[in-house]
Order: C-alpha cells, then structure tokens, then sequence
C-alpha cells in the first residue's frame, strides 16, 4: 500500500547537508524536509555556492524539529 505523498516543509535555517560537488558541507539554500520512499525524512536543497541538488537522511528526531511539522499523535508519551 502506498503512502500518500507528504508535502514539503520548509527545512530550518541553520541546515546543512554535504555538496558532492564542493566536497564540503555547507548550509543548503532552498531548503526543505521531504519525505522518501522508505518513510524516511531527508533535508533537500541546493548548495547555496554551486547550485547542486543536496540532499541529506534526517534521523526522525531532527525531522521533528523542523518548524511547521504536522502534530503526530504520540503514543506512549
Ligand atoms: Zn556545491
């Protein structure tokens, strides 16, 4: 079953995220939290100095504290 494709949120202003290009990490311009096939959220942007798509696998807390994230029903508290 698929899961319904879940809309981009603004990533935070301090994210970086490795440009392959530069070799070097840098704060991504652009930036969003997108989620990915597998449920797993990534950082995508570009780099801000060679305009290359950047994209980074977020852990479910750095997910979460990105601004704007839709409230998730906690169970268990
Ligand atoms: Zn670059």
């Amino acid at each position: 079953m698929a899961l319904p494709e879940t809309p981009a949120r603004p990533a935070p202003a301090n994210a970086e995220a490795y440009c392959v290009k530069c070799k070097a990490t840098r704060p991504v311009s652009d930036g969003q939290i997108v989620t990915v096939k597998n449920g797993k959220s990534a950082l995508k942007g570009k780099c801000p100095v060679c305009g290359t798509t950047m994209m980074k696998f977020l852990s479910n807390k750095q997910a979460a504290s990105a601004p704007a994230a839709p409230a998730a029903p906690a169970e268990g508290g």
